[in-house]
């Protein structure tokens, strides 16, 4: 099985160009960054092993799956692979964004010197700390950060928990966290057969269905505390918020597509960027931690 997490994504790009207006600019960049990464993974098949669940914790994770309980299963990643992608990644947007080459070249410095004496297996929380590190002393948008760092670690979880997504038993699952990884997702779906709420994992892609009147968040049941607004003229995306928790997420309206499984949601988050930064001046928090925009970006009102 190689690269599904890819399967279609230059039609999904194409796609996205034409649905949502706001993306013709940074669609081609997207791309880059794409083949980029499907080219990696081409030339590096035997980079590692996706990881299985033993035969013996399947009973545990159906169990925990019935108790809404996630896995959180997250492996430690091998630094090199990470440090090899994000090098990679950094070329391209650099040669993509000259106005960014003097940043990429401090970004380049600095990883360097941060991976130097790691261990050759490193934490997420330690990549968290390292993509800190760059915003404060590297002087990269948040956004940017958010970009680089969520397209390469869910390069390398999608394809390594994979195998465990396909046999975990999700539908026993109404939790808000993903049930595999415990990441908090930032967009899910109303899927075309029954209109039911899918979300998605942002970093190992994993899929389940949520109560629809529900906040993923902080389990807000409330129905007038719940609603969602769209960008005028454009209702595929919606931007669902919480008023207990202020926080939103992105459900995409596929009924409008009729086109289900085979959507590549990420690239219709990176669409769509123009939702979040219009949730950010609502006052909304991004659910999942992912802060698609600049905080500087707030204070130009557009009226
Ligand atoms: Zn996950
Ligand atoms: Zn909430």
């Amino acid at each position: 099985m190689d690269s599904l997490w890819l399967v279609g994504y230059e039609q999904e790009i194409e796609r996205c160009k034409k649905l949502y207006e706001d993306f013709a600019g940074g669609a081609d960049f997207v791309e880059s960054i794409y083949i980029i990464l499907d080219q990696y993974y081409a030339k590096n098949s035997g980079a590692f092993v996706p990881a299985e669940l033993p035969i013996s914790q399947v009973e545990e994770a159906t169990d925990l799956m019935k108790k809404d309980q996630s896995l959180r299963f997250r492996p430690d990643l091998e630094t090199e692979l990470f440090v090899d992608l994000f090098k990679t990644v950094c070329k391209e947007t650099a040669k993509k964004n000259p106005a960014l080459k003097l940043v990429f070249n401090e970004v380049n410095d600095k990883t360097d010197s941060y991976f130097t004496n790691k261990e050759s297996i490193i934490s997420l929380e330690e990549i968290d700390q390292f993509r800190q590190l760059l915003i404060e002393e590297a002087a990269i948008e948040n956004d940017m950060a958010t970009f680089l760092f969520s397209i390469v670690l869910s390069s390398i979880y999608r394809r390594q928990l994979e195998s465990i997504a396909e046999v975990l038993r999700t539908d026993l699952y109404e939790g808000g966290d993903c049930p595999l990884c415990g990441e908090k997702p930032h967009y899910g779906m109303l899927r075309t057969e029954d209109g039911a709420k899918q979300l998605e994992c942002w970093l190992c892609g994993t899929r389940w269905v949520h109560t629809r009147v529900k906040c993923p968040y902080c389990n807000n049941e409330e129905r007038e505390e719940l609603g969602y607004f769209t960008i005028e003229g454009q209702d595929l995306c919606r931007v669902n918020h919480c008023q207990s928790c202020f926080c939103y997420c992105k459900i995409f309206d596929l009924r409008q597509l009729n086109a289900d499984g085979d959507l590549v949601l990420a690239i219709h988050n990176l669409a769509t960027l123009n939702n979040d930064l219009l949730a950010g001046k609502e006052g909304y928090k991004p659910g999942s931690g992912l802060k698609w925009f600049n905080d500087s970006d707030l204070s130009e009102r557009e009226d």
